[in-house]
């Protein structure tokens, strides 16, 4: 199963990503994830693209397009992937339209999460995520139980990322609406397009779109030592 989840920044994009991999099996390619871990790893790539990011706006087509046809040919991704940040200009989807019948694969859904603005802004003002491990955390809505502790890996640094800063999530938010929206007719037309409201508790955000896609009973593959698959990362 391949699906495109779309949605402006803070819809949830990355959370119900993460979640359909570890209970369903399919794998995350998120390319602001790949995005950041090149920059982190301090390649030519990876540092011109942080410059970009940080401002708010998108990194190249040729960029991104590279990094996902890339991807796609990884092992994990044989039982089905989830794109979660990508396509977002109607040139990329014409790449990923061309990669997908290259490879004999076709999309099966591209899942829109609706979100107000007023609590797009609110929830990304107020996001940060352990260092170690990247659990994330909301100042408002989900501290860490313990003061300053991770929840999940005991770790004491948490960082924010650099473009949720205040001006560059205005400039993220005003790109959505021009670049990335326009994918939504693309998609419509072509029967697959599945809307979420997703100013919803996050569970029942993720129980209607199990419902709407019809997974609810999609388990990950089971590894020869009967260790689920998918789980990691
Ligand atoms: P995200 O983590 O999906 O919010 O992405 C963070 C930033 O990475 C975006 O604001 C863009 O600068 C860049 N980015 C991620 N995916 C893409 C893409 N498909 N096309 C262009 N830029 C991207």
């Amino acid at each position: 199963m391949i699906i495109i989840l779309l949605g402006p920044p803070g819809a949830g994009k990355g959370t119900q990503a993460q979640r359909l991999e570890r209970e369903h099996g399919l794998k995350q390619l998120s390319t602001g994830d790949m995005l950041r871990s090149a920059a982190k790893s301090g390649t030519d790539v990876g540092l011109r693209a942080k410059e970009v990011m940080d401002r708010g706006e998108l990194v190249s087509d040729d960029i991104v397009v590279q990094i996902i046809a890339e991807a796609l040919t990884r092992d994990e991704c044989v039982n089905g992937y989830i794109l979660d940040g990508f396509p977002r200009t109607v040139a990329q989807a014409g790449a990923l339209d061309a990669m997908l019948e290259q490879r004999g694969t076709k999309l099966n859904a591209v899942v829109e999460i609706v979100v107000p603005e007023d609590v797009l802004v609110e929830r990304i003002s107020g996001r940060f995520a352990c260092a170690k491990c990247g659990a994330t955390y909301h100042d408002k809505f989900h501290l860490p139980k313990k003061d300053c502790v991770c929840d999940e890996c005991g770790g004491t640094e948490f960082v924010r990322r650099d473009d949720d800063r205040p001006d560059a999530v205005r400039q993220r938010l005003k790109v959505y609406k021009a670049q990335t929206e326009p994918l939504l007719p693309y998609y419509r037309e072509r029967g697959i397009l599945i809307r979420i409201d997703g100013n919803r508790p996050m569970d029942e955000v993720a129980a209607e779109i199990d419902r709407q896609l019809g997974i609810e009973n999609l388990k990950p593959p089971k590894c020869d030592d009967g260790d689920a698959a998918g789980t990691a990362g």
